[in-house]
């Protein structure tokens, strides 16, 4: 990748690419898995919904728009599931977890093959210009995803890999293809989401880490390992096509998060090893820590910064918010001896998370999502004027 700051996208105003189902979709949903109702019934109602949500974005003003995961149960979505040769698994062992990485899911590695999100870009590429479809917003499972639950040597069978490397270079693979095909659909913006490298923030997973006798390699080598995975993910990356990461400490029905811990410890690998374009990090409360790390951020990478909470509908003070965000550009202006304007331009707003990273969503109503949202595009109105 060139060291070139890649901008629009992202967009000074951002979220985080999951909103709140309405009831009335969730219901369908319901119906659908008690085999009450056909599934084109429930594809309906997403495309109509879809519609809604796409409608209340533009309106709002934001130019990255998603179609707020209306189709998939979790945030992560159908990426490892719809890869050839992975196969869901039942009643797995609990000790093969991690039990220091608290969520979990569980698949088996296998050989990659299609791409799952093509179908949910297509339609929501549909109901946009043309011109615009290259802003819509496609959100990512991380790809180191169910490699961080499991123990050592439990993520994938040792009958198909040898070790990690062969693993992750297959995931890696399919990732390249996910984002080939994406691109192909007329996909520019793609935004993992990544709760596991914050765990690396967290001083209770990095001790239960370093007390699992089964783990053969350091925290510190494990995320170095993830980077590398990243970017061989994007080994065949196009120049235009946009990527970003999206840390957080957990998001979960009924707002509850993971983990805790600021972004201090891993700072420097993270803004320097990673080559994504942008990172959307979750700055809401102390638990992410103070803005310090940004002065690690190179010139050429955009920051997103979350500091309006998608968690409760509590409104946040818009000035309090702007000083927030000027505090941490003076951060990345210190670190790399550049005016407080240009580090500006580096930077934009958005909610910590999205609204709905499970289907059920968080503990805020309709109208506390429409504030906050309308409330991070005023933020970024008055520090950025006329930009979207
Ligand atoms: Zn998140």
């Amino acid at each position: 990748m060139t060291p070139q700051l890649h901008q629009r996208p992202p967009f000074r105003a951002e979220h985080l690419g999951s909103l709140l189902r309405p009831d009335q979709l969730l219901e369908t949903k319901f119906a659908f898995e008690a085999g009450k109702i056909p599934e084109s019934q429930l594809t309906a109602s997403e495309d109509k919904e879809i519609n809604a949500i796409v409608e209340t974005q533009k309106k709002i003003g934001y130019a990255a728009m998603s179609d707020g995961e209306y189709r998939r149960h979790m945030f992560w979505g159908t990426f490892f599931p719809g890869l050839d040769g992975f196969e869901e698994v039942n009643n797995v062992d609990v000790d093969d977890f991690r039990p220091y990485a608290p969520d979990i899911a569980a698949f088996f590695g296998g050989r990659p093959q299609a791409c799952t999100y093509i179908n949910q870009f297509k339609y929501l590429a549909s109901q946009v210009p043309a011109n615009e479809v290259g802003n819509l917003k496609i959100t990512l499972a991380a790809p180191n995803w169910y490699h961080l639950r499991y123990r050592e040597g439990k993520a994938y069978p040792k009958s198909v890999y040898t070790n990690d490397e062969d693993y992750f270079g297959d995931i890696a693979k399919a990732y390249q293809a996910e984002l080939q095909i994406l691109y192909e659909a007329g996909c520019r913006n793609v935004q993992f989401d990544d709760p596991n490298l914050a765990y690396f923030c967290s001083d209770k997973f990095l001790t239960g880490f370093k007390q699992d006798p089964l783990n053969v390699y350091s925290a510190d080598t494990m995320f170095e390992k993830y980077i590398k995975q990243y970017n061989d993910c994007f080994a065949d990356l196009p120049a235009d096509m946009h990527v970003g990461v999206h840390l957080c400490r957990g998001n979960f029905v009924g707002s509850r998060h993971f983990s805790e811990g600021g972004y201090d410890r891993i700072a420097i690998k993270l803004f320097q090893e990673l080559n994504v374009h942008t990172y959307y990090l979750e700055y809401d409360t102390p638990r992410a820590g103070g803005f310090e790390p940004l002065k690690f951020l190179p010139t050429h990478k955009n920051v997103i910064l979350g500091v309006v909470t998608s968690k409760f509908a509590n409104l946040e003070d818009k000035e309090e918010m702007k000083k927030r965000v000027i505090d941490a550009a003076k951060f990345i202006a210190e670190g790399n001896n550049i005016s407080l304007d240009a580090a500006l331009n580096q930077v934009g707003v958005s909610p910590q998370c999205g609204f709905a990273s499970h289907r059920e969503g968080n503990a805020i109503d309709w109208d506390g999502m429409i504030n906050k949202l309308q409330l991070v595009r005023d933020i970024a109105n008055d520090i950025w004027p006329n930009q979207a």
